[in-house]
């Protein structure tokens, strides 16, 4: 099984880290070469969705990435990688690669509660999870199973290959949402 993880900008390096911690072979995804690859699943990491948007459209990654997970590669998006894969962004004009079925609400929690620790149900499992300037889901459309609710706000779901959670999981020693995906990865390796 191999992993790749975008590493265009934002806490990228942490997954890797969890990833190879838990023995899995990982790459860096850096530009279009990288994605032409075989590989069997994709992390978007946490930072800043707008550039990371951009950046992905630079590179000629955008279409690939988005062909690649409609045709079912596992992805897992952290934060702005939820942002990433929002169908929309209720209080940003732009979309990106919006292939999750959900509306999301980008720095949903204002700036006094940029950011925050919290213990909370994950999959119906206890889990430290950190939130930073986080976005929460406002709607979930169909095929998406809620994961996680933290104060009455959808932060974690599912839908399919793809797993979206609001919260930083590669900021925290717990790695259970990071082997909850690498299941998916697994069960998806025909
Ligand atoms: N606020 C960032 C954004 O809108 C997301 C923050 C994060 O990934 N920690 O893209």
């Amino acid at each position: 099984m191999k992993i790749g993880v975008l590493c265009l900008q934002g806490a990228f390096i942490e997954h890797i880290n969890i990833l190879n911690k838990l023995g899995i072979e990982t790459f860096e995804i850096r530009q279009k070469k990288d994605v032409e690859q075989n590989f069997d699943g994709i992390i978007l990491p946490g930072g800043e969705s707008t550039t990371m948007g951009k950046l992905l459209r630079d590179l000629d990654i955008f279409d690939l990435l988005i062909e690649k997970i409609n045709n079912d590669m596992p992805v897992f998006g952290t934060c702005a990688g939820l942002l990433l894969l929002s169908k929309e962004i209720a209080n940003d004009h732009r979309k990106h690669l919006a292939t999750l079925n959900v509306v999301a609400k980008r720095n949903a929690y204002g700036r006094q509660l940029g950011s925050f620790n919290t213990v909370e149900k994950f999959n119906g499992k206890d889990i430290p999870m950190t939130f930073i300037r986080a976005p929460y889901i406002d709607k979930v459309g169909e095929n998406v199973e809620i994961l996680s609710i933290v104060d009455d706000k959808i932060v974690a779901v599912r839908q399919k290959n793809q797993l979206a959670t609001a919260f930083h999981p590669e900021l925290t020693d717990c790695y259970d949402v990071h082997k909850y995906f690498i299941n998916i990865v697994k069960n998806n390796i025909k």
